[in-house]
């Protein structure tokens, strides 16, 4: 089956992505860890574990990604996903590849969801400019480590202008590498890809490009029996609307306390909720909850606010298509 199907929100289900630390060994040159908005901050484990449980309810699946930054770099990582694991959360872990404090070592397939590993281009001439010197050497080694040792893993590549031309050749790679899923994201305008100087090339793809290119590969990858999942973006006039902020429960929880419900929004301090002293608050006054609301002809409003070159409108000033949500996907199983 190489049809894509549309990846709704799962009523009852929360996502937790926790970015335990914001340090990292790499410098991306799309990263979008922004330390002014986010923090430098390592947390302990025993903080770790209050805010985890802060999220926890037994009525609701649970699903935690731990980020960073590098989260293998946090050394009590095993121990935090073994916490998580205790509350019956799904788990999975989102690594640049280099797997630090022994981490396959440390750990069974039996104690973690998924391993994702990201990697931006099928072979070190293109990942490398992008992600950093060596860094495609390593990841691709432990990636085959990680499969070897039964561990269910996945790799993430994030598509811009510098690498969509490349997208076609993942496939043999994520083939031969043994992943079970294939994500491919889109470059968001967030962190450093939005700190571009004038004149600097532009990463965002255009609409053209993306469907150009994007959905062939998806379903190519999904005929090795792979399974695929990749952003919606672009809605017709037949699919309805759907906001995470309103119709989802996701939460984007920062070292520096900060909790986005949209993570379009982190670089701007108009987060929902902050933890302060292991507590849970909603902020008050101008936050992202009063975008979601807005209906617009555009589709998602942060999306208008911040990427209006997304946006093709036609002769009456429409637009030509609505931008979904980011967090909605296309999803082709096997
Ligand atoms: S590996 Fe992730 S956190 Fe580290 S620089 Fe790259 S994008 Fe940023
Ligand atoms: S990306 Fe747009 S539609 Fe999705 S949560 Fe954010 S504001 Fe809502």
């Amino acid at each position: 089956m190489t049809t894509p199907r549309t990846v709704g929100f799962k009523k009852g289900e929360r996502n937790i992505f926790f970015h335990i630390l914001t340090a990292c060994n790499l410098s991306c040159s799309h990263c979008y860890i922004n330390p002014a908005q986010h923090g430098t901050a390592t947390l302990s484990l025993e903080t770790i574990k209050k805010w985890l449980d802060l999220f926890y309810d037994p009525q609701k699946t649970g699903n935690v990604i731990f980020l960073g930054g590098e989260p293998t770099m946090h050394r009590d990582l095993a121990a935090a996903i073994c916490h998580a694991k205790k509350r019956d959360f799904a788990v999975t872990v989102d690594s640049n590849g280099y797997l630090f404090h022994d981490l396959l070592e440390r750990m069974t397939p039996a104690d973690l969801d998924f391993l994702s590993f990201s990697l931006d281009g099928p072979d070190p001439d293109i990942n490398d400019p992008i992600r950093g010197q060596g860094v495609f050497g390593t990841c691709t080694a432990n990636i085959k480590k990680a499969v070897t040792r039964g561990f269910r893993t996945s790799l993430i590549f994030t598509a811009s202008k510098k690498n969509i031309d490349h997208l076609p050749r993942m496939i043999p790679l994520v083939k031969e590498l043994g992943v079970e899923r294939f994500f491919i994201q889109v470059i968001g305008l967030r962190g450093k890809s939005a700190q571009q100087d004038e004149g600097d090339e532009q990463l965002q793809l255009t609409r053209e490009q993306w469907l150009a290119v994007v959905p062939k590969v998806a379903r190519e990858v999904a005929r090795e029996g792979i399974h695929v999942t990749y952003p919606k973006v672009f809605l017709d006039d037949t699919e309805p609307f759907s906001c995470a902020g309103i119709d989802a429960e996701n939460y984007f929880i920062f070292p520096n306390g900060r909790v986005y419900r949209c993570p379009l929004c982190e670089d701007y301090p108009i987060h929902s909720l902050k933890i302060e002293q292991d507590c849970l608050v909603k902020n008050e006054g101008l936050t992202e909850e009063q975008f979601f609301g807005l209906n617009i002809p555009e589709g998602c409003v942060m999306n208008k606010l911040l990427q209006q070159d997304n946006i093709d409108y036609d002769e009456a000033g429409k637009p030509v298509n609505r931008i979904s949500c980011c967090l909605i996907k296309n999803e082709i199983t096997v």
